[in-house]
C-alpha cells in the first residue's frame, strides 16, 4: 500500500500513486467512458467558435451560474442586526447550504434555522412548522430579532409569512411585542442579490411602517451584499468618522463574521442595534453602496420624505471620489486632508507601476455592482475588461456598463454579458482570450482549463483565507486590489520567463 500508519500521504499525492491510477483507469472502462483521447478532443471542440454560437444560443439551461438564491442574501443582510437569528421557511437542506457557503467564506461560524419542513408540510402547508420553529428559536437561542425568510419550497405551495407569523404569535411561539421581520425569497427568481433587498426592506418595514418620519441630520448607509464586508464595513465606518459624518449603517455584518477567539462562542456579535434601526427612518438620506441589493429599499425609504442615492461598488479612485463626494454633499462636511493624501498615495501606486499595468486585459465576473466597480478600477489602471458578466445582470445594468465602457478609451474593445453563466464565460475566454480573470473562488476550474491565472476579489472565496477581512472599498482598498492584480501579474511573468527557458528575463527587480 502507498501509505502507512508511519506514512500517511495527503489526496493529492496519494491518488497519483500506481494503486489509484490503475483503479481510476479500471473505472473509466468499466463506466464505458471514452478514452482519453477523444475526451480531450471533445474538450477542445468546446473551445472553438462553432461551439461557442451553440453555447451562446442555449436557454433552457444554466451551467455554473455566477449568483446564489434569493434566501442567501436575506440571510446575509439580516445577520448585520444585533442579536438576529435567520429563520428560514423551507427545507433544512437549503439553510445548511447558506450556512455552509457563508462559513466557508468568512471562515467564521454562520447561526441560521430552519423551520425543516418535509413532505406532509409541502402537502398540507408549513404552519405548524412555522409556530414550532419560532417557539423554539425563541427559547433555544435568546434573539432580539427573528428574521424569516423562505426557501423555493415555502414559495411553491404558497404559505403567507405574514399569516403565518402572526398565528405563531397569537399561539405564543414568541412575545407579541417581539420583532420577526420577513420577507418572501422566492429562490426560482432573482438572486441573492434580490433576496438582500427583500430583507433589508422587511426589516425596515417592520420599523417603519405607520411610523412618520422627522427628518435629523443623520445618514443612512447600506454596504449591500459584499464578501469583503468584514474589511469594507471597517474602512467605511473609518472614513465616515474621520468625515465627522452622523450615519447609521444599515446592516453592519464586519463583527458578526469575525469573532475573536478569546475562549467565549459568540452566536451574535456587534451588527446594527434595533434602536438604530427604528430610529433610521428620521435620517434624511438613505445612501446605497450598491444599486442592484437596494432598488426596492430606496424607494422605500424615500416614501419617508428621505434623498437617496446609490452607487456601484466604491473601488478605485474615481469611485471612492464619488462616495465621499455623495458623503459631503448629504452631510455638508468636507472631506479632510488626511483623505486627499490618502487618494494622492493610491495615485501614486499606481503610476509606480503602470508599465505593468498597461494594456492588460480582463475578463470580470460576479454580482453587477461588483463587475461594474471592478471594470471602472481596471480601466483607471490602464487595463481593458474586454468581458464583463453577471449572471444576475438585467437589461438596465447591460446598459450602464455599455455607458461605463464608452467613457474611456480602454473600454473600446469590451463587451457585457448580462445573465450568462460561467460555462458560457468559457466559451467566450477560449475564442476570445484574456490576461486574468477577476472573481470568485468558481473561476478556479476556468483558470486551469483555459490558462488565465485567476485574482480572487469577490464572494465567495473558498479555496484562499482571510481575504476579506482587508478592505477593497476606499482609497486604502483600492491599494489593496492594486496589490492582488500586481501579485498576479508578476507571478505570471516568473512563472512565463521561467518556464520558456528566457531565464535572461526572470529578473529579481520588476
Ligand atoms: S434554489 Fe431553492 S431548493 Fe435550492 S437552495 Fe435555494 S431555496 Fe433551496
Amino acid at each position: 500500500m502507498p501509505q502507512s500508519a508511519e506514512k500517511i500521504l495527503d489526496h493529492a499525492p496519494l491518488f497519483k500513486e500506481p494503486e489509484y491510477q490503475e483503479m481510476f483507469a479500471r473505472k473509466r472502462a468499466m463506466d464505458g467512458m471514452p478514452c482519453a483521447e477523444e475526451t480531450a478532443k471533445v474538450a477542445e471542440w468546446t473551445k472553438s467558435w462553432e461551439y461557442r454560437e451553440k453555447n451562446l444560443a442555449r436557454e433552457a439551461l444554466t451551467i455554473n451560474p455566477v449568483k446564489a438564491c434569493q434566501p442567501l442574501g436575506a440571510v446575509f443582510a439580516a445577520a448585520g442586526f444585533e442579536r438576529t437569528l435567520s429563520f428560514v421557511h423551507g427545507s433544512q437542506g437549503c439553510v445548511a447550504y447558506y450556512r455552509s457557503h457563508l462559513s466557508r467564506h468568512f471562515k467564521e461560524p454562520s447561526s441560521v434555522v430552519s423551520s425543516s419542513m418535509t413532505e406532509d408540510a409541502a402537502v398540507f402547508g408549513g404552519l405548524q412548522n412555522m409556530i414550532d420553529g419560532l417557539a423554539n428559536a425563541y427559547k433555544l437561542y435568546s434573539p432580539k430579532m427573528i428574521a424569516v425568510s423562505t426557501t423555493c419550497m415555502a414559495e411553491v405551495i404558497g404559505d403567507d409569512l405574514q399569516a403565518f407569523i402572526s398565528t405563531a404569535r397569537q399561539k405564543g411561539s414568541v412575545p407579541e411585542d417581539f420583532d420577526v421581520p420577513y420577507a418572501h425569497t422566492p429562490a426560482f427568481v432573482g438572486s441573492h442579490v434580490v433576496g438582500y433587498d427583500n430583507m433589508m426592506k422587511g426589516i425596515l418595514e417592520n420599523f417603519w411602517k405607520g411610523k412618520t418620519a422627522t427628518p435629523g441630520e443623520k445618514i443612512n448607509i447600506i454596504p449591500g451584499f459584499d464578501g469583503f464586508a468584514v474589511g469594507n464595513n471597517r474602512e467605511l465606518k473609518r472614513i465616515l468618522d474621520m468625515m465627522g459624518v452622523d450615519y447609521t449603517l444599515l446592516s453592519d455584518v464586519s463583527d458578526t463574521f469575525d469573532t475573536p477567539s478569546d475562549g467565549e462562542f459568540r452566536m451574535y456579535d456587534g451588527g446594527t442595534t434595533l434602536e438604530d434601526t427604528a430610529a433610521a427612518v428620521n435620517a434624511k438620506a438613505t445612501l446605497s453602496l450598491q444599486e442592484y441589493c437596494t432598488q426596492k429599499t430606496l424607494e422605500y425609504a424615500e416614501s419617508f420624505g428621505q434623498a437617496s442615492a446609490s452607487l456601484h461598488y466604491p473601488m478605485g479612485v474615481a469611485a471612492t471620489d464619488e462616495l465621499l463626494m455623495k458623503l459631503s454633499e448629504l452631510s455638508g462636511k468636507p472631506i479632510p486632508d488626511a483623505l486627499e493624501k490618502e487618494r494622492g498615495r493610491l495615485i501614486d501606486a499606481m503610476a509606480d507601476s503602470q508599465s505593468w499595468l498597461h494594456g492588460k486585459s480582463y475578463a470580470i465576473f460576479g454580482d453587477p455592482d461588483f463587475v461594474y466597480g471592478m471594470a471602472k478600477f481596471i480601466m483607471e489602471t490602464g487595463g481593458e475588461p474586454r468581458h464583463c458578466l453577471a449572471t444576475a445582470g438585467t437589461k438596465a445594468w447591460a446598459e450602464q456598463m455599455q455607458e461605463l465602457f464608452a467613457s474611456s478609451p480602454y473600454g473600446a474593445n469590451c463587451q457585457v454579458w448580462a445573465g450568462k453563466d460561467l460555462w458560457h464565460l468559457r466559451s467566450i475566454i477560449a475564442t476570445e482570450p484574456v490576461d486574468f480573470l477577476i472573481g470568485s473562488s468558481y473561476g478556479k476550474y476556468l483558470e486551469k482549463d483555459c490558462n488565465t491565472p485567476l485574482i480572487r476579489l469577490s464572494f465567495p472565496i473558498f479555496d484562499r483565507h482571510h481575504h476579506h477581512r482587508f478592505p477593497t472599498w476606499g482609497y486604502q482598498g483600492g491599494l489593496r486590489v492594486l496589490v492582488a492584480i500586481l501579485d498576479k501579474i508578476f507571478d505570471k511573468l516568473d512563472s512565463d520567463t521561467g518556464e520558456t527557458g528566457a531565464d535572461i528575463s526572470f529578473d529579481l527587480t520588476r
